[in-house]
């Protein structure tokens, strides 16, 4: 494997560790296949309905109200829902104490939670939870780690009980203390759950590079932190999971902060009276500013997909011609070839390309190799 990278943090970012919670939007937006429009009359929908499937996911409301219309942001379209604010739901009677009987209803239930093929897990040995987070600035996963410890333990716990799995390996990055000391405190409990430190690497927490640099075989099955907190609502809490963490952070605002948000949320409505943007003129990255995926503020819908929003001064870089030093290559953990793609303006084995954004971070004539990556879409 080659050597991963550790990235220097910028002092001038930061991260809040207070948690403000943003769960009563006017309005929520959901993706929608256009096909699915019609069957979807102006009715009233309950919290935790289920309405239709996107990208082989099912979409449920996550409020109650009233559908209203779709709304179409460049050619992708979004259900609408106002908000009756009545947090009416379909779960009349459990409750997060829902006490389950791990041998009768938590078997069943599990195999019901219809976001993961269980089948995955039919040969497994291990589970692995990916608790790394990769882009420098992002602290969702630790939230949940120390929010939601003995959730997520038991849910990895009843898990491997299930599927007969012999050993459960929790990965963490050591510059992560918090999420180390949270999971520290109970894991005397659980007897089958190691913990495994890894290096402040960048990006060690790709799936991929995680099983490379863990040699891990095809009987290790990861799931994300995320993934085991969702299965948790939805089997133990009987809920479905309506909110997510969003990093709000730069150096282009005066007060960065964690949002617990409900899913469908617009950006705008989130940070109007809670973020200050202090730049008249600022870049906004989705994700990362690794990853660098440039977004307008007024289209920024919170999906689960989306982790953090980063508002950057301004910057201007004077890009210079290519030197062909070749450091975007022997840069890049995934051995492809962004320098020939650049030059070329071909692809030159980018397939295994995870924009990552290494190649462009290391180019010492500043040239943005999310040209070539662009035309690639997220993986
Ligand atoms: S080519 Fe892709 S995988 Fe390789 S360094 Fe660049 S962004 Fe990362
Ligand atoms: S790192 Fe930049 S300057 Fe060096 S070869 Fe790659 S594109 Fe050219």
């Amino acid at each position: 494997m080659k050597k991963l990278l550790t990235i220097a943090k910028d002092s001038q970012i930061k991260v809040s560790s207070q948690i403000t919670e943003f769960l009563e939007p006017e309005n929520v937006y959901l993706p929608i296949n256009i096909e699915n429009i019609n069957n979807m009359h102006k009715k009233n929908v309950k919290k935790g309905e289920l309405l239709y499937q996107f990208d082989d996911l099912n979409i449920y409301s996550p409020i109650s109200g009233k559908i209203v219309g779709v709304l179409n942001k460049k050619q992708k379209y979004f259900l609408v829902i106002k908000n009756d604010y009545h947090e009416e739901d379909l779960y009349k009677g459990a409750n997060e104490f829902t006490t389950v009987n791990i041998k009768t209803d938590f078997e069943e239930k599990i195999k019901c939670y219809a976001n993961f093929n269980w089948q995955l897990l039919d040969n497994a040995k291990e589970i692995v939870l990916n608790g790394i987070e990769d882009e420098p600035y992002i602290a969702n996963k630790t939230f949940l780690h120390c929010y939601e410890t003995s959730e997520i333990l038991q849910m990895l716990d009843m898990i491997a009980r299930t599927f007969k799995l012999e050993s459960i390996l929790i990965c963490l990055k050591e510059n992560d203390r918090e999420s180390i000391e949270a999971f520290n405190k109970f894991l005397g409990t659980y007897p089958n759950i190691l913990i495994k430190i890894l290096p402040d690497y960048y990006p060690i927490g790709n799936e991929i590079l995680l099983r490379d640099y863990l040699k891990l075989s095809s009987t290790s099955v990861i799931f994300s932190t995320e993934k085991i907190y969702d299965i948790y609502s939805n089997v133990i809490r009987e809920r479905v999971n309506d909110t997510t963490f969003v990093t709000i952070t730069g150096d282009a605002i005066n007060n960065p902060q964690v949002f617990k948000v409900k899913i469908g949320s617009l950006l705008q409505e989130v940070i109007k009276d809670n973020i200050k943007i202090k730049e008249k003129k600022y870049d906004l990255f989705v994700n990362g500013i690794m990853k660098r995926t440039v977004a307008q503020l007024e289209d920024i819908i919170i999906t689960e997909n989306i982790r953090a929003v980063y508002f950057m001064k301004k910057r201007s870089y004077l890009k210079q011609d290519c030197v062909h030093c070749g450091k975007c290559n022997e840069v890049c953990p995934l051995n492809c070839n962004p320098y020939l793609s650049y030059i070329t303006k071909k692809d030159f084995n980018m397939d295994n390309c995870i924009r990552c954004g290494l190649c462009t971070f290391i180019c010492p004539s500043y040239i943005e190799i999310d040209d070539i990556l662009n035309k690639k879409g997220d993986k």
